[in-house]
């Protein structure tokens, strides 16, 4: 009863006390009737524990198992064979959430991945999702760190809204009240309204897309992390981003070093600025891919033909390219046709956009940015140009009639960088419970 509760990390400077400690259990293994082994879990710790004897026999020993919720009272000896070179011997057991032992076949990880995903409320539970989701956390962290030291307030936009940002094709409807209303799918025009309010301001919301397509780094809703920045050209556009991403994969290297020691142990964070490469050089990279691969080159599945400059590239074309070279690029002016509508196009080239997409190996497009159009007449020509309404737009149009300036911003996939630096291959593990044409539960 005098025992102290103590955290597992603190277990190793708690040796001989009377402790108390809490936890799931991880692991059983009984070795003959006297004795009990366990691994407990608590956040990212683990604690072996030892039971022995009379209390190896007891109603309580016998319902220890896996991810039973315990609270075990005893005292701390150190164990060269322990993880942590610590060990608890077990005095009393309390059962707090006893857990059946059919657990064992719902977690069964041979299982198909859609069982799997019925599980996985409790597929959370492992080792992997641990580390996966503490440094998502620690990267989320980052983030906010990087944008507090810029000066940069966070706010939240409506989720349910009235007009599209990326053409509005893939948008969710739904009823309100008794209007048609949609899921956001990209928060932007709106925090394009905070500029004169605050300057640059950024947003972590879910955005939501009907994909069709099943890929890896597609989800049907998302975590956007998404930022819009006050006198911002070009320039500095690239610059942010490329010092955003130096320093949230440096911060993940210092501040999740165990969770990166498990899940991806060759993690190198980035460094410097990055290989910059635009949109026709792209387009010649796979041409001259298709040359020295006749055997199996990149064909567009709309025309039939290799990629030709305004072609959309979709992800595998993208992803061989940035996984061939190795490193982040910068790929900017993407044609004016390929981008939305507020893009500013570019001083140069008035056919293409001061537009860039960050692309990352093994995954492809993490961000998409641009310089917005800041004049009210271009805007206007350029929803002619669509056969845009512009009536329902009325506020967004406001904003460059009433004190115009020059502004950028961008919007970052949180699953797809989480991928990279967790080292998963594919989106769905790298959210909690992801939703993807077919699944909504659990
Ligand atoms: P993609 O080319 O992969 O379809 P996109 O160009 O349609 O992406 P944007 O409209 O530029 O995406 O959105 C900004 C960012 O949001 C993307 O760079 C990406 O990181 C993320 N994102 C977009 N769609 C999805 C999705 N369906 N699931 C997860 N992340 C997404
Ligand atoms: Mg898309
Ligand atoms: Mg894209
Ligand atoms: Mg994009």
């Amino acid at each position: 009863p005098d025992a102290k509760r103590i955290d597992l990390a603190e277990c190793p400077k708690n040796l001989g006390q009377p402790i108390k400690v809490e936890g799931w259990i991880k692991h059983v293994r009984r070795q003959g009737k006297n004795l009990i082994f366990i691994d407990i879990r608590r956040r990212m710790e683990t604690l072996q524990c030892v039971i022995t004897g009379q209390l190896a026999k007891t109603e309580e020993a016998s319902q220890l198992t896996r991810e039973c919720c315990v609270r075990l009272f005893g005292t701390l000896h150190e164990e060269k064979r322990a993880p942590g070179e610590v060990e608890m011997s077990v005095d009393f057991i309390e059962i707090v959430g006893p857990s059946p032992v059919d657990l064992e076949d719902k977690l069964n990880r041979d299982s198909n991945p859609e069982q799997r995903m019925n599980q996985r409320h409790l597929d959370l539970r492992s080792d992997d999702m641990g580390c996966l989701f503490s440094l998502r956390a620690k990267m989320m962290a980052g983030f906010r760190t990087f944008f507090q030291q810029r000066g940069f307030a966070e706010v939240t936009p409506p989720t349910i809204v009235k007009n599209s940002c990326e053409g509005g094709s893939k948008m969710f409807p739904v009823k309100y009240y008794e209007e048609e209303a949609f899921l956001t799918e990209s928060s932007q025009l709106y925090l394009e309204t905070m500029l004169a309010t605050l300057d640059s301001v950024y947003c972590v919301l879910p955005s939501y897309r009907a994909e069709k397509s099943l890929t890896r780094r597609h989800l049907a809703e998302y975590t956007h992390m998404e930022v819009e920045m006050a006198f911002y050209d070009f320039e500095d556009l690239l610059k942010f981003l490329e010092d955003m991403l130096v320093f949230v994969t440096n911060y993940c290297a210092t501040e999740a070093k165990v969770e990166l020691a498990k899940l991806n142990p060759g993690f190198k964070p980035l460094t410097g600025s990055f290989r910059r490469m635009s949109y026709a050089e792209q387009i010649q990279w796979l041409k001259d891919y298709n040359k020295q691969h006749p055997e199996d080159p990149f064909i567009n599945a709309e025309t039939g033909k290799e990629y030709e400059y305004g072609d959309d590239v979709p992800e595998k074309p993208e992803r061989c390219m940035v996984d061939t070279i190795g490193e982040p690029i910068l790929l900017h002016s993407f044609p004016k046709e390929l981008k939305a509508f507020y893009m500013k196009p570019s001083a140069t080239n008035p056919r293409e956009t001061e537009s860039v997409d960050v692309l990352i190996p093994t995954v492809g497009e993490i961000v998409g940015a641009s310089t917005r159009i800041d004049d009210y007449q271009e805007l206007m020509d350029r929803y002619k140009e669509l056969g845009m309404d512009t009536e329902s737009y009325y506020w967004y149009n406001d904003l460059r009639k009433y004190g115009s300036c020059p502004h950028a911003g961008f919007g970052l996939g949180v699953e797809r960088l989480l991928c990279w630096i967790g080292h998963r291959d594919h989106i769905r593990d790298a959210c909690m419970f992801p939703r993807y044409m077919g699944r909504i539960t659990p």
